[in-house]
């Protein structure tokens, strides 16, 4: 009954989806693996509206799930409890990029490549890129404080983030786009890494970093990952190492097999590194310096813009091949670096009888754990990895698929600080209920 009201009303405040066949595309996530439902999807146009359909929301009692371009991979933004869809999509105001302060305000609803696009014609660049630019979005990217390939240079989401606006559980809104670059007065509402159980993002003020356009790629065939550290460690000494990232052989076979792909190397490697450097000034010699004093069995280097992409390609396509493969079990983790040879030795015999394809983002000891078939491991995988030290979510969040693990990597302390802050800002938890906070 309250849902239908809330309906009913919200229906007259936003463009809203209620047709099934529609809706249904808001209610699947990317793997497959999350398959929810919902009454009604909220299309707000702008903040006023977003505002008003969470007032209305407060006040029938109604949960709400906020979702940018739904490309998340921890169910944080599917509707598994029937609840609302607020989409944010609509929301793709783009700013004038100012380029003496470096930053720009961009929608919730703004996808990354559109960002990349508008802030690239003046000159400038946006820290954080991942494969998922064409569909995720600024709101999603803040909620999840997503990290992706050029972290090692730029940080997470987090550090990209000058200021947040915000629409809390009771319709209320929270701004600050004013662009400071100091302010101190008083401590960050926590909105980044929030996933949507704190507010719903609808702006940000966004940190910009230079545009580098000159750009060295190489691609690393190497015996193991003891050699992958050793060789990271070499290519840190460049400032204009940008990404540094893993794959292994089962990986790029499956990648082959949904691309079509030619091998990158003449013979396979037990590793390989994917490793770019981006400067004003061209920085291929100082890399290919670097790469002839490391012990790599086989080095592939990109002669072009085409060639970068065709390499980048083999490791950017993971996703979508495992994906192809089967529904897969997606467990991203972190570790610090001394630890991850160790932890990878284990992890055969943690993984039992599935299918197991790795890849990641080695600078940060970030491991990309992608499992098919057998027995789902992951309680087994994620104490193995709180053990050495890890962080059971490296960059993709919490969501539904995390929350019964977050104690291995949050003391009870925490933990109730967590639970403490939901209370103040969503007292009665209509803000993605069964997400993040347990
Ligand atoms: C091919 C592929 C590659 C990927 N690579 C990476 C990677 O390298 N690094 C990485 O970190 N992630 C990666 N991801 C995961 C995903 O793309 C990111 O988590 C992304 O930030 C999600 O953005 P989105 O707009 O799709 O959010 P959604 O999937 O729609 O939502 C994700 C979470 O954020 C919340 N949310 C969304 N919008 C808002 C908002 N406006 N206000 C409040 N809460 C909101 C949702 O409720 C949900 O909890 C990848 C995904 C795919 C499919």
């Amino acid at each position: 009954m309250r849902m239908e009201r809330a309906s009913q009303r919200i229906s007259q405040v936003a463009r809203v989806v209620t047709d099934p066949s529609v809706a249904a595309g808001y209610c699947t996530d990317f793997t497959g693996r999350w398959r929810g439902s919902t009454p009604l999807v909220a299309l707000p146009g702008d903040t006023a509206e977003v505002a008003e359909v969470m007032r209305i929301c407060a006040e029938e009692g109604v949960p709400v799930v906020p979702q940018g371009g739904n490309t998340g991979l921890v169910g944080g933004g599917v509707p598994m409890g029937g609840e609302v869809v607020l989409s944010l999509r609509r929301l793709t105001g783009l700013g004038p990029v100012d380029v003496a302060a470096q930053q720009v305000t961009a929608g919730a609803g703004v996808v990354l490549s559109a960002l990349q696009r508008h802030v690239r014609a003046a000159g400038l660049d946006f820290g954080v890129d991942f494969a998922a630019r064409d569909a995720a979005t600024v709101g999603g990217m803040i909620a999840t404080n997503a990290g992706g390939e050029r972290v090692l240079r730029y940080g997470t989401t987090r550090a990209n983030v000058v200021g947040v606006e915000a629409v809390l559980a009771d319709g209320s809104v929270v701004s600050r786009l004013g662009g400071l670059a100091k302010d101190n007065t008083g401590f960050e509402l926590p909105f980044t890494g929030s996933e949507g159980t704190l507010g719903v993002v609808t702006a940000a003020r966004l940190r910009l970093v230079p545009l580098l356009e000159r750009r060295a790629t190489a691609l690393l065939g190497l015996p193991g990952v003891p050699a992958a550290l050793e060789a990271l460690a070499v290519l840190r000494s460049l400032d204009s190492l940008e990404m540094a990232e893993f794959f292994q052989p089962e990986g790029l076979r499956l990648v082959r097999g949904h691309t079509g792909l030619p091998s990158p190397t003449r013979e396979e490697h037990a590793v390989y590194l994917l490793v770019e450097c981006a400067a004003p000034r061209d920085p291929a010699p100082e890399l290919h310096a670097v790469l002839e004093s490391l012990h790599a069995s086989e080095v592939v280097v990109a002669a072009d813009a085409a060639d970068r992409h065709r390499l980048w390609r083999y490791r950017e396509a993971h996703t979508e091949a495992i994906n192809a493969r089967g529904v897969p079990v997606k467990l991203d983790v972190a570790l610090p670096l001394g630890e991850l040879p160790g932890f990878l030795d284990d992890l055969p015999s943690l993984v039992g009888g599935c299918e197991l394809y790795l890849f990641g983002h080695l600078a940060e000891g970030n491991l990309h754990i992608n499992l098919i078939g057998g027995q789902d491991p992951t309680d087994a995988v994620l104490r193995r990895v709180a053990l050495s030290g890890g962080s059971i979510s490296a960059e993709h969040g919490v969501g539904r698929a995390k929350t019964p693990w977050l104690h291995l990597s949050r003391s009870p302390a925490e933990l109730a600080a967590f639970r403490a802050v939901k209370q103040a800002l969503d007292p009665r938890h209509l803000l993605n209920p069964g997400v993040l906070v347990p």
